[in-house]
């Protein structure tokens, strides 16, 4: 059985709603009219709305049953990317240089219906928390909410989350247990050198070339230092120095990310970052610091919850083949990490169909993929809070 028949008739409203959330992107923690026009929606279903969670968050709560059943939380997130939307779509964003690039516009829909869904049918039982973040584009709203009571003030056994993926066909899906997404750290490296006459490099001490051998130095730690059956990616993405043709410059600031799956290797990394920058520095005679950010966690699913998902996901992709179930992991980064640090769960692709890749200026949200998404909730909860137990 795919789509859910009754989800496929709210196609045409959920194509309305997803459309209207892409003309109005807001960036993290700046989700005013998102959230309310979620808020806004839920409390129409007649669910038990809490506004301002983590600031701009909004979480809604529905019971149905005897009130034995367990309690689980789905979580979509809801905010936009500083980018200038291309392309000639008639729902393009109409904030210049703000758009939904990530499909967090389809997220925020397919989570509405599968409250609307839920609520008219209430063919389960048990608790579902419908969680809707701010936040997930590096600013750590999923982490903000757990700081601010999300499984206290809403308890659940259980956190599930999806997020959409071009290149997989409409109506698949992808998902396995352990590492789907890595962790992401930042870093920043200021170099003290001095500066000099650039005829006269003997006078002063060039950070152009000690931060040169900084870059060449760090790409050694993925070669070198760990077993190669791991992933680790060490990018240096900014080099900033100089401005003239013949001046030496005094300084020069890099600037790059880590990205790894192993938290115990996450652990290392700032020791062995500031002895290639220290060691390296002594020996050309400049000083350094290393500023060390440490950003989201690697995203780990749980194998029984994952297992779980994958049948769910079989049945609404309505054969074995529509589930792949060794997709490589990626080594992007996502917020919902913090969830699952708190609760067991499952974070799962679902395919967006043939289009531009996320956070690119041509991508859009593939509406097919709304009333597939919702009647994947939908399943989920129907499943994994059986009435009939
Ligand atoms: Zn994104
Ligand atoms: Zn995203």
């Amino acid at each position: 059985m795919p789509i859910i028949n009754r989800i496929a008739d709210y196609q045409e409203e959920l194509t309305v709603w997803r459309r209207y959330l892409h003309q109005n992107p807001e960036l993290g923690f700046e989700e005013f009219k998102t959230s309310d026009f979620v808020a806004n929606k839920l409390e129409d279903m007649g669910l038990s709305v809490h506004r301002g969670l983590a600031g701009t968050g909004v979480v809604a709560t529905l019971v149905s049953g005897d009130g034995n059943g367990g309690s689980i939380a789905l979580r979509a997130d809801m905010d936009a990317l500083p980018l200038q939307e291309k392309g000639s779509i008639a729902h393009r964003s109409e904030t210049p240089g703000k758009m939904h690039a990530c499909g967090h516009d389809g997220h925020t829909t397919m989570l509405l219906g599968a409250a609307k869904y839920l609520s008219e049918t209430q063919n389960f039982n048990g608790t579902v928390q419908f969680v809707f973040q701010p936040a997930e584009e590096g600013k750590g709203g999923g982490e903000k909410m757990i700081e601010d009571g999300l499984f206290k003030l809403f308890p659940a056994d259980e956190v599930y989350g999806m997020h959409n993926m071009p290149g997989i066909r409409v109506g698949e899906f992808a998902v396995a247990p352990g590492p789907m997404m890595a962790a992401r750290d930042n870093f920043e490296i200021l170099i003290q050198g001095r500066g000099s006459h650039a005829a006269m490099p003997h006078q002063g001490v060039d950070p152009v070339v000690v931060g040169s051998h900084i870059v060449l130095a760090l790409q050694t730690i993925t070669s070198r230092n760990i077993n190669p059956q791991e992933s680790l990616v060490v990018s240096v993405t900014q080099f900033h120095a100089g401005e003239a043709f013949n001046i030496i410059p005094d300084t020069v600031t890099l600037k790059g990310t880590c990205r790894v799956f192993n938290s115990e290797l996450q652990e290392t990394l700032p020791d062995r970052i500031r002895q290639i920058v220290d060691g390296v520095s002594s020996t050309f005679g400049a000083n350094s610091e290393l500023t060390y950010h440490k950003g989201y966690p690697a995203t780990i699913n749980a194998v029984s919850q994952t297992n779980f998902c994958a049948d769910v996901a079989k049945e609404i992709a309505g054969s074995e083949d529509g589930v792949d179930l060794k997709p490589t992991p990626s080594m992007g980064a996502e917020d919902f990490s913090y969830m699952l640090q708190e609760r067991p769960g499952c974070y799962i692709w679902a395919g967006n169909g043939d289009s531009a890749g996320l956070h690119h200026p041509e991508y859009d949200f593939n509406d097919q993929l709304l009333a597939v998404g919702a009647s994947y909730w939908s399943r989920l909860v129907e499943q994994r809070l059986p009435r009939n137990m």
